[in-house]
């Protein structure tokens, strides 16, 4: 690389990862653009009137690099974030089960407990050396047939929002680890719950500005002429090596880090074969719901961190007790606290017609798994769409990734990020960041992209949120 024009599409993880490492490496001729006013992308945050702070989706800082937790205190200082231990739940059946579920299945009522018991048992009989097909299969053969009917596939479509028999397995891994029938049975014996919280499972969160300060901190440090918020890339002429913006400019480029989602890059590219491959990229919706409350959590939500949801007397399959992250995240913790919900939609799974109508099944499912007590306590509700959340790991996923993205490469084009690269496995925020990071050096230095190629290795250790001294 000498003096080669890069530009970056999107001021998210990736493409402010990507900007980072490149201003790190005193690298000068790149440009930056940004469809939205500001950066954050699908981690930005916003104050609402009433003066909530609400992410889009509950947001949590884990890390798997080394790379990615200076940067974190460099942005914030060290003093700027708050530290928490990962206490998470699963209503059902009227009651709150520590996660991992399977590991608690003797809080279940005595038909469920066996039922989960009996799917492990025969599980342990028959074994499991078929390899899954797809992502029910996998269910059934990692938890048995009880833990599946009881719990993972009932969320898992919620989360998801496709059938399960349409997501392949490879995200997940290909092992097929069983679960630990000797210790479940010692924990119902013992009467203990085992709970997946302590030190190796601590997150940290920004005291101030919900996850989105992490993003507006990193674009205020890199220079600002390099950076062009409020312009969307409307046509890429990949031959040219030339983009088209909303108000008509063209920009050239030599290499060029797409971080929009790949079957709307393809579609704007004139890439007729890559588009049609990519088109076949599935996603779902994501509706946000935050609640602002009046008083302080009741006693069973003050520790808690997020719950999930699969059963049906609620529309939601996640919620986050907000003001637990950050005393910020309401105007006044002494006077208020907040819930965050995620809906999910695909062609699949449909939400009712309206905002209105969706804010209203919220509040009810709120009432109804005794999150709140009463819905005079709502002072300010806050709601959001995301048109893409999740990128959903189909069976045909990889086929389509693997041949679209190293095709964009003979035109100089790299597509990265959690809907750029659709690896869901590897699409947080600190995976976000190093392909970004790991795009810069590759150009530089020809180095291995270890994240985007390699999830199973940048996946094995997860690094514990500890304060920096
Ligand atoms: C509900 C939800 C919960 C999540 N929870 C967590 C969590 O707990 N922890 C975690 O680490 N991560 C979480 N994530 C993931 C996190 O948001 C992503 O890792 C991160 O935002 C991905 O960064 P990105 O840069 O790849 O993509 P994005 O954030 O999507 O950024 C892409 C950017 O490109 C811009 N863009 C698109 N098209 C154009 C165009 N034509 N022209 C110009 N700009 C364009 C967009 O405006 C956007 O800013 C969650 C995500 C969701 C949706």
């Amino acid at each position: 690389m000498r003096d080669e024009k890069i530009v970056i599409i999107g001021a998210g993880p990736t493409g402010l990862g990507a900007a980072w490492r490149l201003n790190e490496r005193g690298y000068e001729n790149w440009l930056l653009l940004e469809q939205a006013p500001f950066a954050g992308g699908l981690a930005a945050s916003v104050v609402d009137e009433k003066g909530f702070t609400w992410d889009l989706g509950g947001h949590v800082q884990f890390s798997h690099y080394e790379y990615f937790d200076k940067l974190m205190d460099e942005l914030l200082g060290p003093d700027g974030w708050l530290y928490h231990e990962r206490e998470s739940w699963v209503w059902l059946r009227k009651r709150f089960v520590p996660y991992p579920f399977q590991m608690n299945i003797r809080r279940l009522p005595p038909e469920d407990l066996k039922e989960c018991l009996r799917g492990l048992v025969r599980l342990y009989r028959d074994g499991n050396s078929r390899k899954p097909a797809n992502f029910a299969e996998w269910i059934d053969a990692t938890f048995g047939e009880g833990i599946a009917k009881v719990f993972m596939r009932p969320y898992n479509f919620k989360v998801w929002a496709y059938p399960l028999e349409r997501l392949g397995t490879t995200w997940v891994g290909e092992r097929v680890a069983v679960v630990d029938l000797e210790r479940v049975l010692c924990n119902l014996v013992d009467g203990k719950d085992d709970v997946s919280w302590g030190p190796n499972n601590t997150f940290r969160f920004p005291k101030y500005g919900g996850t989105g300060a992490v993003w507006r901190a990193c674009a205020q440090r890199l220079p600002k002429e390099k950076q062009c918020y409020g312009t969307a890339v409307v046509r890429v002429n990949p031959h040219r090596r030339v983009l088209t913006l909303s108000d008509g400019t063209e920009v050239r480029y030599d290499y060029l880090l797409s971080t929009m989602p790949l079957d709307v890059f393809t579609s704007i590219s004139a890439l007729e074969d890559l588009h049609k491959a990519a088109a076949q990229l599935c996603y779902s919706s994501t509706h946000i719901f935050g609640i602002g409350l009046r008083g302080s959590p009741p006693e069973h939500l003050r520790t808690k961190c997020w719950m999930y949801f699969p059963e049906n007397d609620n529309p939601f399959y996640r919620v986050t007790v907000f003001s637990n992250y950050s005393p910020n995240n309401v105007p006044d913790i002494r006077q208020y606290w907040s819930l965050m919900a995620e809906v999910s939609e695909s062609p699949y799974k449909k939400v009712p017609p309206t905002p209105a109508y969706r804010i209203e099944e919220v509040i009810k499912g709120m009432l109804a798994t005794q999150l709140i007590a009463s819905r005079d306590d709502i002072v300010d509700v806050w709601y959001t769409r995301l048109e893409r959340g999740y990128p959903t790991p189909t069976v045909e996923r990889d086929s389509i990734v693997f041949e679209v993205l190293p095709a964009l490469e003979k035109y100089g084009i790299y597509s990265r990020g959690r809907f750029g690269a659709w690896r869901y496995e590897v699409s947080n925020q600190d995976h976000s960041l190093m392909q970004g990071v790991e795009w810069v050096d590759r150009m530089f230095d020809g180095t291995e992209e270890l994240t985007l190629w390699h999830p199973e290795i940048v996946n094995r250790t997860h690094r514990p949120a500890i304060k920096a001294n």
